[in-house]
């Protein structure tokens, strides 16, 4: 079993891309972001837990992200690993990673800062089929959402002032997770700045190497 990550800043296009590479990975997505948010819906004692941290854009504790990626990586479609979107995030969860499973590909959505903010802040998805979208740069089609029951939903979280100190977090806890990857020659840099779909072309020829 051989899981991929899916790494890069809050709005890169981590879970857009995950959408569109599923299919030829064949691999299940895992966001622990998802996860998390479902865990503050249910008010689980995990998303009560995490929902201060969340809401201020600060990273929740690493115990409550390892036990959360220990129990899911037991379920029956994880058998042939999964692709992770938003973990690891610190080098206690990278360490814990390597524990748990063995890691193929690390692919790094480089986009930077300017861009973020504009990228978060117009973001939307469908509330019935978690689709992803963008106002301005990949809004949903004119003639709906492929689930035919399109319903507009936006992140509590996604907004100027948090996405600042989502983006500080990274350059602080995530981005040196960047060398510990690189060493161990399985780090892959793709240019997240560019139309959609040749960003998932370069993951996909990343992803045969
Ligand atoms: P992440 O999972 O890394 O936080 P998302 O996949 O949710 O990022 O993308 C963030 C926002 O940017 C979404 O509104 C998405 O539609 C948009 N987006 C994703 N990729 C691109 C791209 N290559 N160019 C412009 N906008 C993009
Ligand atoms: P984005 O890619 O836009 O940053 P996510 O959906 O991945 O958003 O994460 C949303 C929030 O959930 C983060 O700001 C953080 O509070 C929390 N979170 C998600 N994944 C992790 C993680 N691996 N470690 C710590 N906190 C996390």
């Amino acid at each position: 079993m051989s899981s991929i990550v899916l790494f890069g800043p809050p709005g890169a296009g981590k879970g857009t891309q995950a959408e569109r590479i599923m299919t030829s990975t064949g691999l299940p997505q895992v966001s622990t972001g998802d996860m998390l948010r479902a865990a503050v819906k249910d008010q689980t004692p995990t998303g009560i837990e995490a929902k201060e941290y969340m809401e201020a854009g600060k990273l929740v504790p690493d115990s409550i992200i390892i036990e959360l990626i220990k129990q899911r990586i037991k379920l029956p479609d994880a058998v042939n690993g999964v692709m992770f979107d938003g973990f690891p995030r610190t080098v206690p969860q990278a360490e814990a990673l390597s524990e748990i499973t063995d890691v193929s590909h690390v692919i790094a959505i480089e986009v930077p800062d300017e861009r973020i903010v504009d990228r978060i802040c117009g973001r939307y998805s469908c509330a019935s089929c978690g689709l992803v979208f963008h106002e301005t740069f990949n809004p949903v089609p004119k003639s709906g959402c492929s689930c035919g029951n399109f319903v507009e939903k936006r992140r509590a979280d996604d907004n100027k002032d948090t996405v600042l100190s989502r983006l500080s977090a990274y350059h602080e806890q995530t981005s040196p997770l960047a060398e510990w990857y690189e060493n161990l020659g399985i780090f892959h840099r793709i240019n997240g700045d560019r139309e959609i779909d040749l960003i998932s072309h370069d993951i996909l020829l990343a992803l045969e190497n």
